[in-house]
């Protein structure tokens, strides 16, 4: 008998006026449906038939949950600067208005102004690298995995391509360098040993190559020597390899080139922040490297993308691969990349690109902006720590900071919470205490993370 008292939908639907106009009739349909098929579970079971009311607020649930983003921003409260989970780098003001410019109309992106005919997309981010770097010419691509995947496949297919055991890593979702150096079509040669690999190893297998028979051309010998950061662990204790001049040295000695992909890729010396001395893109160069690849969203501090810079007859071959046109970078990628290029050319980097100021912040000013949370919230102390760097770069390398801390009885449950929020607050826990670390979290977003705080607190 109750099942008949259910409204049907086309009912229900009429007083739907402002969810139909929110959310267009097809899906508020669909809602109004679903919900009835569950009231009608419940009926059977014996529940009660609820309100119009209460089914349309049902249905309503169902919308916002269907239509909302699963990609959200955060508050980034865990100290990791580049946090791979949480997006990487934060973009820089210029940066995002840039990529806003080129993408709410059209844009010069394949135009060249001074002709009025058809320009290439690769001239924007080129000019401003050659300037900053001095390379002969570059490139922009997806991302740093794209960049390698291109470089060797334009340099290497085909070809013997050297590299140090010690080097053959695994940055993350599974992307091995070995693997991408196979698919490149190049054939892997390994040299060294897991800890040691000396300059004679380098050579042997050189001179390997120059020892093909004489009836293979010379570009079919030429071989490629492969670097790669060994961003994400360290390798301590009885250990040795070249220096990367070395490596150049002696590959140019046997006509063989050398890529170095350098995984973040910097253009400060980090030391001056207290940290190991990461290599640095103008190093590579100065060594030697043929060409260099770097990520746009690591230590750079820009979109996700991938630069290829080096010598030109190079950087030529790689732009004419068939497969640079698969991995290219879109006209907001490029905007921001070269957007966030200007700040390093006009020396203001460290001031506008906000992983640099996140990393130059010092610990009297972090621990001023963590007490005055406190004040705020009133709970929690305010305690040392270390945040870290991340992104896989500079590994178990960490700065000093002061966090608030806050004793919460059950800690995993209190990071759910935060996690529901919007935005949701991404904290950490250190011997069930929940830690929030000043450091990485924007400045304009104190206020929001406060009044949170106080709000799930009491
Ligand atoms: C991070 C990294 C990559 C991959 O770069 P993405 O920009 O994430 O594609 C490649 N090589 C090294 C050494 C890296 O550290």
């Amino acid at each position: 008998m109750t099942l008949r008292n259910i409204p049907p939908v086309e009912g229900l639907l009429q007083a739907a006026g402002e969810l139909i106009h929110a959310y267009g009739r097809p899906l508020v349909t669909q809602a109004m449906r679903e919900s009835l098929e569950a009231i009608r579970a419940d009926v059977r079971a014996g529940a009660d038939v609820p309100s119009n009311q209460a089914i349309l607020a049902l249905a309503e649930s169902r919308l916002s949950a269907w239509t909302r983003s699963t990609l959200e921003p955060v508050i980034n409260a865990t100290g990791v600067i580049i946090h791979t989970n949480l997006g990487r780098a934060p973009l820089s003001k210029s940066a995002i208005e840039a990529m806003q410019a080129v993408s709410a109309g059209y844009s010069s992106l394949e135009f060249d102004m001074k002709t009025g005919k058809r320009g290439s997309r690769l001239v924007h981010a080129e000019s401003v690298l050659q300037r900053l770097t001095g390379a002969e010419a570059a490139v922009v691509v997806n991302n740093n995995a794209a960049a390698i995947l291109l470089a060797l496949s334009a340099l290497a297919r085909g070809k013997r391509a050297i590299i140090a055991r010690s080097q053959m890593i695994e940055i993350g979702g599974s992307f091995r360098v070995p693997d991408v150096m196979k698919q490149s079509g190049a054939k892997l040669v390994e040299v060294g040993s897991t800890n040691k690999v000396h300059p004679s190893d380098y050579e042997e297998a050189l001179s390997e190559t120059s020892g093909i028979r004489l009836s293979d051309s010379k570009s079919a010998r030429a071989s490629v020597v492969v670097r790669a950061h060994r961003s994400n662990f360290k390798i301590v204790g009885f250990t040795e390899e070249p220096s990367l001049k070395e490596i150049c040295d002696l590959a140019h000695a046997h006509e063989a080139i050398v890529i170095d992909d350098l995984g973040s890729g910097t253009f400060f010396n980090v030391e001056k922040y207290g940290l190991t001395h990461e290599p640095t893109i103008l190093e590579s160069l100065a060594a030697g490297a043929d060409v260099v690849t770097f990520s746009g969203d690591k230590l750079l501090g820009g979109p996700q993308a991938g630069i290829i810079i080096g010598k030109k007859a190079l950087l030529d071959k790689i732009k004419k691969h068939p497969l640079a046109r698969a991995v290219r970078a879109d006209k907001t990628c490029l905007a921001g990349i070269s957007a966030t290029l200007q700040h390093y050319l006009k020396d203001e980097a460290e001031r506008e690109v906000p992983i640099w100021r996140m990393i130059s912040q010092t610990p009297e000013s972090l621990k001023a902006r963590a007490e005055h949370w406190q004040r705020e919230i009133t709970s929690g102390e305010v305690v040392p720590a270390e945040s870290t760097v991340g992104g896989g770069s500079l590994p178990g390398e960490n700065l000093p900071t002061y966090v608030l801390s806050l004793d919460i009885p059950k800690p995993d449950k209190f990071l759910a919470k935060l996690r529901q929020q919007s935005p949701a607050i991404i904290a950490r826990t250190e011997n069930d205490r929940v830690l929030f670390d000043p450091r990485t979290v924007l400045p304009e977003q104190d206020a929001l993370l406060i009044e949170t705080l106080k709000r799930i607190l009491f």
